[in-house]
């Protein structure tokens, strides 16, 4: 059974389990923290939020839900000022990490989001890195779950 699980770990990769870039919620870099904004943030219901400029493939900044305790929306403070006060870390993996690999560096690190990224070499022009997704502890701690209840 503990062989199963671990083999599971060790051959799906974060691009199996991510959740996909266009079931994220994220927040373009130049909104303003007016009442409608924080609404929206509220609603969502998630704990981390990727903060992007211009496109979805360009993570600047994570917001967390924790950081707007603070912020009155009478004042429309621009995301901007809240990100660069609190600043906290971007966690970037590639799209072929393998779960146990992931599963150590979500215990080792603070933070347990990362933004799962490809090198995307399609096509013409010169190679960019494209953003996948989102993968959390939660979603690492689902697939051992899983993969321990098929083995029953
Ligand atoms: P939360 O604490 O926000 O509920 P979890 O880490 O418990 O987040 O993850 C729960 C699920 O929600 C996971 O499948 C994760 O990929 C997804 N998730 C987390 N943050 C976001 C987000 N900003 N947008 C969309 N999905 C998210």
């Amino acid at each position: 059974k503990e062989e199963f699980s671990r083999g599971a770990l060790r051959t799906k990769t974060v691009e199996d389990i991510l959740t996909p870039v266009r079931d994220c919620f994220m927040l373009n870099s130049d909104v303003v923290l007016d009442f409608n904004t924080m609404s929206e943030i509220m609603q969502s219901g998630y704990t981390r939020i990727p903060v992007y400029t211009e496109d979805k493939s360009n993570i600047v900044d994570i917001l967390h839900m924790k950081d707007l305790t603070m912020v009155d929306p009478e004042d429309c403070t621009p995301l901007s000022t809240i990100t660069k006060f609190y600043n906290h870390p971007l966690h970037f993996v590639f799209n072929d990490t393998k779960l146990d690999a992931m599963l150590e560096e979500f215990k080792k690190g603070k933070s347990h989001l990362a933004i799962v990224q490809k090198v995307n070499n399609e096509g013409e022009g010169d190679p960019f890195y494209e953003v996948l997704g989102l993968v959390t502890l939660e979603d690492v701690i689902q697939e051992i779950i899983k993969s321990e209840i098929l083995d029953e």
